[in-house]
């Protein structure tokens, strides 16, 4: 087989990026499509129910599918200087691939909010990290205001090249599921991830999925019809007021004759929970949300699962986010070390 070299290498001649310099990849991209029937019991019985696990990227998210053409094209545009605003995941995606390619990368972060997974990335790779008191949609303007008036890049999913890069995993459902599913499910926060998706169903020959877009309940902006000042939730990742790309979400959701709804953090912890122990597939909250909108579409009819092929999208790794997943779990047992201390607590 031929060797796995990134998005640009296999759908370059596909993505609106400069083909200039030689790309800028960490082999991003490839994830697995897993079939997870034992989820699609117990949420979505009859569906053929399958798990895009985004996770498994270079640095842990599907960010980098953008980042190597974000950064590919900095490059390209004789770039020293990458900045961004971020919830986490693009913080530590832009600062790899801006040291793969010997850029300084600044990140903006809202302070106390990102998950230690993902700040610790953004600091091995040696990104000056800034945290502002205040949210990401404050740091978004913040970097926008930067990046014009200073010769640095902006890496955001404001920046079309990263719709081009993310727009691959539509591509690559299709080409593992052999069709495009009946539904894609995904979280929304900025919006970016569901405009690049329905840039890529639309940039293929093949019918195209409704899309289930979910937001979490204090951060949901879209479902509500307005932006949100003061965004609240568990789900990091989309904790987002004012998405940057608000009107091509409402265009995907429309020409799909799809769907948004919020769902609230107790449902998106339930169903983080529920994949990690019903598919041994570890995400992180926020990549959750999409799993959490099925089941309650399921639920309350809005969706019938029965012969569908859906397809959730799982977009970031849960290791990104180990406080979420002991907070509010019972500490291990601790025995002696002992075969009948051990034995006694197992019921042998
Ligand atoms: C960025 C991100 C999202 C939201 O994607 P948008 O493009 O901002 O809508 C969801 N989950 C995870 C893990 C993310 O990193």
């Amino acid at each position: 087989m031929e060797q796995w070299k990134g998005l640009i290498h296999r759908y370059g001649a596909r993505m609106q990026v400069a083909n200039s310099v030689p790309p800028v990849t960490l082999f991003e991209g490839n994830t697995p499509l897993i079939p997870a029937p034992r989820l699609a019991a117990a949420i979505a019985p009859g569906s053929q129910l399958f798990l895009k696990y985004e996770g498994l990227n270079p640095t842990g998210s599907f960010k980098d599918r953008g980042m190597t053409a974000a950064i590919t094209q900095a490059v390209a545009d004789g770039a020293r200087t990458v900045i961004c605003a971020s919830t986490g995941n693009t913080a530590a995606s832009a600062a790899a691939y801006a040291a793969r390619a010997g850029l300084a990368c600044v990140v903006v972060i809202p302070e106390g909010k990102i998950a230690v997974g993902k700040l610790a990335g953004a600091i091995a790779y040696g990104a000056k990290v800034v945290a502002i008191k205040g949210s990401f949609d404050d740091g978004l303007r913040l970097v926008r205001e930067v990046a014009d008036k200073s010769p640095v890049a902006l890496v955001n999913s404001v920046n079309p090249v990263r719709l081009q890069g993310q727009k691959t995993a539509a591509w690559e459902i299709q080409d593992q599921l052999g069709k495009s599913p009946d539904w894609l499910c995904l979280p929304v926060g900025n919006a970016g991830n569901i405009a690049a998706y329905w840039i890529g169903f639309n940039e293929s020959d093949l019918a195209r999925p409704r899309i289930l877009g979910v937001q979490a309940e204090g951060a949901a902006p879209i479902v509500l019809g307005k932006p949100v000042l003061r965004p609240e939730t568990k789900a990091t990742a989309i904790r987002i007021g004012n998405p940057a790309r608000w009107g091509e979400a409402l265009i995907a959701l429309q020409e799909s004759n799809g769907m948004i709804l919020a769902a609230s953090d107790d449902e998106i912890i339930e169903a983080y929970r529920q994949v990690a122990r019903l598919e041994g597939v570890f995400c992180e909250p926020s990549s959750a949300a999409g799993i959490a909108g099925l089941a309650k579409c399921v639920k309350s009819g809005a969706l019938h699962p029965d012969g569908k092929s859906i397809v959730c999208v799982l977009t970031g790794h849960g290791l990104k986010d180990p406080d979420s997943a002991v907070e509010g779990i019972e500490k291990p047992l601790t025995v002696e070390a002992k075969f009948e201390s051990l034995a006694r607590v197992l019921g042998i």
